[in-house]
């Protein structure tokens, strides 16, 4: 795929997602409207990319399937029995991993509530972006993420008006995606996106 081109969602999935299935979904409410992005930031250990197991598979893969060694590294028994998942992962590189189908019900938000509605999962697409609250994003990250939210606008287009981030739906409770992520750059890219 050139990079171009725009991106496809089929059915909840994105083309250009490498699908990886989780356990960790349900149904939306019945009538649900889709109609807000949740940003995230996630690092496993914290603060270190691309790692991986001894069977190479990612950490964050791990965690979002229910594969993690919860005795590999001390942190991860601090988030041990955890049963999460996001839409997306886009990882330092880019690359985008889909593990629930966006017509689903993701489990990345926890209690939250986003002008004055509960439970954003309901209603949420979440995007976890590899990186943690303490040091930039990548280019390859924001190109990216700028082209699946202009696919995700157009797939659904009552999520244009909103594009959120964890720490805004719970705040005091959660931090990502942090300072360094710059919410007037990805806007201005997915503004080109949508031009072309
Ligand atoms: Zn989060």
């Amino acid at each position: 795929m050139s990079i171009a081109s725009p991106m496809i969602i089929n059915d909840g999935r994105l083309s250009a997602a490498t699908w990886l299935a989780s356990p960790n979904y349900n149904e939306r409410p019945e009538n649900t409207i889709i109609d807000t992005i949740v940003i995230h930031n996630i690092s496993l250990p914290p603060n270190e990319f691309g790692v991986c197991a001894n069977d190479g598979v990612h950490y964050v893969k791990a965690l979002f399937t229910n594969q993690l060694d919860w005795d590999a590294h001390p942190y991860f028994q601090t988030i041990k029995g955890a049963e999460v998942s996001a839409h997306l992962l886009i990882e330092r590189d880019g690359n985008i991993t889909q593990f629930v189908n966006f017509d689903e019900r993701a489990w990345h938000a926890g209690r939250s509530s986003y002008l004055g509605r509960r439970e954003c999962n309901d209603y949420s697409i979440g995007i976890e972006l590899e990186g943690s609250d303490f040091v930039s994003f990548s280019a390859a990250q924001y190109d990216t993420l700028a082209k699946v939210i202009a696919a995700i606008y157009t797939a659904y287009p009552k999520t244009r008006r909103h594009l959120t981030g964890h720490s805004d739906i719970a705040p005091g409770r959660k931090t990502d995606p942090g300072d360094y992520f710059e919410w007037t750059k990805l806007r201005e890219k997915v503004a080109d996106n949508l031009s072309h």
